[in-house]
């Protein structure tokens, strides 16, 4: 089988430069591809030199809501040119109303400047979305989208909305985080999902999948726990499981899905 990550952070500082290791034991897993995303321009570079390490890592440049006060006055062009050095995807970007003490002003501005990008070339986006989905909705639907789609990365929001957004090109990424017990209605809301429009991440290093399926125990330097991406298929077995589907089927559905979006990007 081969999973697909469509959504992680493997530059993330956090992991003490293990990126090698992580890659090794990830490929081993049967990890075929995975989207490692920036979150700032300051993790640009790293995202830049892990695509040219490997293959198997789908780079993809953007500014995370949560890091906006990090941006140079000329970040835009920076994003640009980022995209004309390696084919690569753009994210993660987003909207955040649930952080505290995160100013929301400037969050729009920079969002649909990142997907007028992604839509300009024709690039998946990847979007992180809290408490904001009505908002979001509307910005998608009112301005220019990449005509191959766009990921709601670990999606969250009301499975009322879920059509609405499909119809504006969504796919609806499923972290193992929702594996949680607690996670109940988060995963209810994945039942909901078209079966075209369903993808699966680890977004390490976050997002810890519940201990007991947790198959590669990784801590930081300081010891907290992270989430190592070759756990990646532990995520779609428990999917799979709370599906009540076999998971080779979900994972060749995945496979079909992802390389809709994602496909034809290759460094
Ligand atoms: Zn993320």
């Amino acid at each position: 089988m081969k999973f697909y990550d469509a959504h992680n952070h493997l530059q993330d500082e956090r992991f003490g430069g293990r990126q090698a290791e992580l890659l090794a034991a990830s490929e081993k897993a049967g990890v075929a591809r995975m989207v490692v995303n920036g979150a700032c321009e300051g993790d640009w570079p790293e995202v830049l030199a892990l695509a040219r390490q490997s293959k198997i890592v789908l780079p993809s440049f953007g500014y995370h809501p949560w890091y906006l006060h990090e941006r140079t006055p000329d970040w835009l062009q920076n994003l640009n040119k980022f995209l004309d050095e390696v084919p690569g995807a753009v994210g993660e970007i987003g909207l955040d109303r649930w952080k505290p003490d995160l100013p929301y002003e400037p969050q729009e501005e920079v969002f649909l400047a990142q997907l007028g990008v992604a839509a300009e070339r024709n690039l998946p986006v990847s979007i992180h979305c809290l408490q904001a989905w009505g908002r979001l909705h509307e910005l998608l639907r009112d301005h220019p989208r990449p005509a191959r789609g766009l990921v709601l990365h670990s999606f969250g929001g009301p499975a009322e909305m879920i059509p609405a957004f499909a119809k504006l090109g969504a796919y609806f990424s499923f972290p193992g985080y929702f594996l949680h017990e607690r996670k109940i209605r988060q995963r209810e809301t994945f039942k909901q999902v078209p079966r075209d429009r369903l993808l699966i991440e680890t977004d390490a290093p976050d997002q810890l999948l519940p201990e007991d399926r947790n198959r590669f125990p990784l801590a930081s330097a300081d010891g907290k726990a992270l989430n190592h991406p070759a756990n990646l298929a532990a995520v779609y077995s428990g999917l799979a499981e709370f599906l009540g589907e076999k998971v080779e089927l979900l994972a060749a559905r995945v496979e079909e899905n992802f390389q809709r979006v994602f496909g034809g990007i290759a460094n």
